[in-house]
């Protein structure tokens, strides 16, 4: 991060697992151009901080983060494009982005439900990070058509492979892995992926992608 003056981080939804690593953002980034991108705009941590649960103060401490709001839709920012789709998550909503970059592509797609919209969304895009709900004993034996690989608003192992081969994507690479399980059972899923989509991974913490 050294040298870059300008950072633009998009924001899927505001549960904690995706939001609590703002917490170290605000110390690291601090002197840099910071611009949230958000469904709602809305600042994290708002409803603690008024509870005074966190000592935060946006209005002083960290000014230079912008907070700003977009809708489903095609953006362009002056080195690259990002589209939004919204998904159902739970009863609540989240964003899925693609960025187009002058030489190449990718999709971040978490937090939602396995539909044709997300396999048009994410159609010959050269990296496709996709959410991983784990897929138990139980769904594995069991045909099933896509919409049915969601589990508590999470799309399954099995739902992300599903989605990246009709989507014919360059490369799967399986992110919102299930915290309670150890590598083997992590080994395993991947496994279950391969089988539908050969060209999966497994992302893993401080990891550089390259597409
Ligand atoms: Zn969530
Ligand atoms: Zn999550």
């Amino acid at each position: 991060m050294e040298g870059v003056k300008e950072v633009h981080l998009f924001l899927s939804h505001y549960h904690l697992d995706h939001a609590i690593g703002f917490y170290g953002a605000f110390q690291l980034l601090k002197g840099k151009r910071v611009t949230v991108y958000a469904e709602s705009g809305r600042q994290v941590f708002w409803e603690f901080v008024k509870l005074k649960h966190f000592p935060i103060d946006y209005t002083k401490a960290h000014r230079n983060f912008t907070w700003k709001a977009l809708k489903e839709g095609s953006y362009d920012f002056s080195s690259y494009k990002v589209s939004i789709i919204k998904q159902r998550h739970r009863d609540e909503t989240s964003l899925s982005f693609r960025f187009t970059f002058p030489k190449t592509d990718l999709v971040y797609a978490t937090d939602g439900e396995p539909t044709k919209k997300v396999i048009e969304f994410a159609r010959g895009t050269k990296l496709l990070l996709h959410e991983h709900g784990f897929t138990g004993e139980a769904l594995l034996k069991k045909k099933l058509d896509l919409e049915k690989h969601v589990l508590d608003g999470h799309v399954t192992t099995i739902g992300a492979a599903m989605i990246a081969k009709s989507a014919r994507v360059g490369k799967l690479v399986l992110i919102h892995h299930e915290p309670f399980v150890d590598k083997e059972q992590l080994g395993k899923q991947l496994k279950v992926a391969k089988k539908i989509f050969p060209k999966t991974e497994l992302a893993m913490d401080l990891e550089e992608i390259t597409f």
